[in-house]
């Protein structure tokens, strides 16, 4: 009969290949470790469709119609998200409604579609939202979301910028440069927008975030005791989630690193890559290229087009959307040829994680995106860090001082780092003794990054303890099923 078929479980993917692949990712584990029956609802009209060929073969999807959103498209892209997650609503609740049967066990939005959360309310199961980012982000949403909300007691609509620097378990210690622009300034609408962002929180029934337990253990234990008082919801970490299929963004276009790699040395190549954006200024990229050329290091460097006025800084999954300008063209004149041999640089989307397990590849300079930490951090692959924006001053805080992992050259954030700093940074984690230690660190976060989802490991209970709640809020009959 159709008890007999397995629960459902619907997730909401938000655009970009860094939340939709690590959440496409959860969705496979929840179906070949737990038995659901999971479907991956998408936007349509904001996915690249190669994208869309990362969805493990076991995870069903969905593609919701294209809506018309009042919007300026080069404004923020929350707002855009938050737009267009508010339009939708109506179809995905029949959406939702036509899925009940297998039953609905759970319904779980990406972080940046939690404005959907309300509609599991309505249909009666638990809502989860899915964090594609650090949990020290979270905690610094909510401790603006306190901070404001105490001082609103005292006096209606006040906001009150976050004490510089601020301090949040970890330790992490953060200065008003390492904070998200967002979160800078109370007095922007973007501060105010991103407490409204750490308010969705509270809908949820729980957050499942893409970390693993020995990346943020002091964040992770103050949540729980927040999630014992009743504070925050409980958090599971369930990380790290990343891409485990083909990556056939990159062989369609027959992507040279992995060739170009193989015919290096063993552990002698910088991997240089700023993630699916990954826009530098145009001084940085000139910068860059000449600490490069003076570490005489070995590098594979994917070079997308700089970021330049009046241009959108957030390119949806494809990472080289600018028409047909070659980013090459803007490498400093005779760079190339001074390099060839021993560097190759590409404007093509590069199989990362493959990258990252190559033997060649010894470090990675990094802007510290999410998904490139965890990936970094699973092959064991010590970090140069050169944060750009968002949450990666914090994630290259975390990588650096907390993990030991990274080495992070003056500058950034904003700031230009020098070409001296850059090359000296490279020489170190190559050859110098600090190099030697982040990489011993490296080797040991690889560990705990594989042990996290052995059969015992911290994801996997953590995955279980959520399964756990999902199937005891079925009603009995709808039980039979996943193991
Ligand atoms: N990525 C890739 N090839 C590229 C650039 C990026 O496979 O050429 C992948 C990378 O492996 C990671 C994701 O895209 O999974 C980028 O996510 P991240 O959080 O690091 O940065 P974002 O793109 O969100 O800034």
């Amino acid at each position: 009969g159709l008890q007999q078929r397995p629960p459902h479980v619907v997730l909401l993917a938000s655009p970009g290949a860094g939340h939709l692949i690590p959440l496409a990712e959860l969705a496979r584990r929840l179906v070949e470790r737990h038995g659901f029956a999971a479907t991956l609802v998408t936007y349509t009209d904001l996915f690249d469709p190669r994208l869309l060929q990362c969805i493990p073969a076991s995870v069903s999807t969905v593609a919701l119609p294209a809506f018309h959103i009042d919007v300026p498209a080069d404004g923020p892209v929350g707002e855009m998200l938050r737009e267009l997650v508010r339009r939708s609503l109506p179809e995905l609740r029949s959406l939702l409604r036509s899925m009940s049967m297998p039953p609905l066990a759970a319904f779980v939005p990406d972080f940046f579609c939690a404005a959907a959360l309300p509609v599991a309310a309505e249909m009666g199961v638990p809502g989860y939202v899915f964090f594609p980012g650090s949990l020290s982000w979270i905690a610094l949403m909510r401790h603006i979301v306190e901070l404001h909300d105490d001082v609103a007691l005292a006096s209606a609509g006040e906001y009150r910028d976050v004490a510089e620097p601020l301090e949040l378990p970890g330790p992490l210690s953060l200065r008003r440069a390492d904070l998200p622009e967002s979160c800078r300034d109370c007095s922007a609408p973007s501060y105010q927008r991103s407490m409204e962002w750490g308010r969705l929180f509270r809908d949820a029934g729980g957050l499942l975030v893409n970390i693993f337990s020995e990346m943020e253990p002091a964040a992770l234990e103050a949540f729980e005791a927040a999630a014992k008082r009743g504070a925050f919801p409980p958090v599971f970490p369930v990380g790290p989630s990343i891409r485990s299929s083909p990556d056939k963004v990159a062989d369609s276009k027959e992507s040279p690193c992995l060739d170009w790699l193989d015919r290096q040395p063993t552990g002698s190549v910088v991997y240089v890559s700023f993630g699916s954006g990954g826009a530098l200024s145009v001084e940085q990229t000139v910068e860059l290229a000449a600490g490069l050329e003076a570490s005489g290091q070995r590098f594979l460097w994917i070079v997308r087009l700089p970021r330049l006025e009046g241009r959108h800084p957030f390119a949806f999954g494809n990472g080289h959307g600018h028409g047909h300008e070659d980013p090459l063209a803007w490498l400093p004149e005779g760079f190339l040829e001074r390099t060839k041999g021993r560097g190759l640089a590409v404007a093509a989307w590069a199989p990362q994680v493959r990258v990252l397990s190559h033997p060649a590849t010894a470090a990675f300079v990094s802007h510290c995106g999410w998904n490139s930490t965890l990936e970094s951090a699973r092959s064991g692959v010590p970090v140069v860090a050169l944060p750009l924006c968002a949450d990666q001053m914090m994630n290259a805080l975390l990588l650096e001082g907390n993990l030991g992992v990274a080495l992070r050259p003056r500058g950034g954030g904003g700031c230009v780092v020098g070409r001296d700093e850059i090359a000296a940074a490279l020489n170190e984690i190559m050859e110098g003794e600090k190099g030697s230690v982040v990489k011993r660190r490296a080797r040991d976060l690889q560990k705990a990054a594989t042990d996290a989802w052995s059969p015992e490991g911290s994801s996997s209970r953590a995955l279980d303890e959520v399964v756990a709640k999902w199937m005891a809020a079925l009603a009995p009959t709808d039980k039979i099923g996943p193991k």
